[in-house]
């Protein structure tokens, strides 16, 4: 049964997510051929539209307007309510990212409608879209339909594909005036951490360090090998925790959730509660000195040594491969 859905375009310094791209690829799966229409909101963003439609959009709705330069809770779910008005759409797919994690309740319980959030995969069964997701950190995964109202859905980056890019599709990328009142928060500033190289939730490749790394210098050989490699450096709490890290690298149970297609764990005993931010990860490799670690148990390869031999031996060999 074709179905329409709407897809937010998430902009970040001016340029689309490649999540947003991933939920277009999502809800294709659960249009069945119907209309996709990419949803763009920000004070200047309707130029993006054309790459929504390459990647599969069929047209694309934009809400501009001073008072959205910066992402509120609440300018951008009245934008998004003024577009769901107008479309009347089936659902409605975010990134599982925090703006989509902030947002996609806000409206679904304005709607008074099901949230499936960090989606991992859709199939479509007996015509009822059927939504897989982790639960008990990862260690299961549960199947939700959504049988009333609008449905809304945050999609785990890094897990369904996008369509190809193709450049030859053209759509209406059509503006939408919605005037923005009342607003409760009023960003003045906005302070950015300075952050190096990719983003870490949407990495293709993680290197990450524990405790392992003895010190915020130990993390050195993990960057000069993410970068060898074009990844981002991730980091276990107990490496946060003993100051050789910032929190933002923290990947688990209480940190960041991340699928990259490969996973390098440098001097990580493999607690459950890390496992929990990265057992989903495609290929894991693990270096840790003591052959007894519980990482081990979900590496697909293990190499035991120390990493602090065994890291610049590996970025040497991938140096080669460049080449
Ligand atoms: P350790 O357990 O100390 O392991 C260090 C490892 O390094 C060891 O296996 C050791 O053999 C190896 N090693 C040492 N030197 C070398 C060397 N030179 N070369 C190679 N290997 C070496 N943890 C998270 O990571 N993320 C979370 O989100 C998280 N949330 C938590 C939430 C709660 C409620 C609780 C209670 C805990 C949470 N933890 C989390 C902490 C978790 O339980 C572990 O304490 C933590 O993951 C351990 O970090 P680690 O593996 O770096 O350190």
């Amino acid at each position: 049964m074709a179905r329409k859905f709407l897809v937010l375009g998430e902009v970040r310094d001016g340029s689309l997510r490649n999540v947003s791209f991933e939920a277009i690829g999502a809800a294709k799966l659960a249009a069945d051929g119907g209309e996709i229409v990419g949803v763009l909101v920000g004070d200047s963003v309707q130029d993006l539209g054309n790459e929504l439609i390459q990647f599969g959009a069929d047209r694309v709705v934009a809400v501009e307007n001073d008072q959205l330069k910066q992402y509120t809770s609440d300018g951008y779910a009245q934008a998004l309510l003024a577009v769901i008005e107008q479309e009347k759409p089936e659902g409605i797919f975010f990134g599982h990212t925090a703006l989509g994690k902030d947002l996609a309740p806000k409206l679904a319980g304005k709607l008074e409608s099901g949230l499936i959030s960090d989606v991992t995969s859709i199939e479509e069964e007996g015509g009822n879209i059927v939504f897989t997701r982790p639960i008990y950190s990862g260690k299961a995964f549960e199947k939700k339909i959504v049988t009333d109202g609008v449905i809304f859905a945050t999609i785990r980056p890094n897990n369904i594909e996008p369509l190809a890019k193709d450049e030859s599709r053209s759509g209406d990328v059509a503006a939408l005036s919605v005037d923005i009142k009342d607003l409760r928060t009023i960003i003045k500033d906005v302070v950015r951490k300075a952050s190096e190289g990719v983003d870490l939730s949407e990495a293709k490749v993680i290197i990450a360090g524990g405790r392992g790394v003895k010190s915020e210098d130990g993390f050195e050989p993990l960057k000069e090998l993410a970068q060898v490699l074009g990844g981002a450096v991730g980091a276990s709490r107990g490496a946060c925790d003993a100051d050789y890290c910032d929190y933002s690298l923290q990947i688990g149970q209480t940190g960041k959730v991340v699928t990259p297609d490969l996973y390098i764990a440098c001097g990580i005993s493999g607690a459950i509660q890390h496992l929990a931010g990265m057992s989903n990860s495609k290929v894991i490799v693990a270096i840790n000195k003591d052959p007894e670690a519980n990482i081990f148990n979900v590496a697909d390869y293990g190499i035991v040594g120390d990493l602090f031999e065994v890291i610049p031996l590996l970025t040497e060999e991938f140096k080669k491969l460049k080449v």
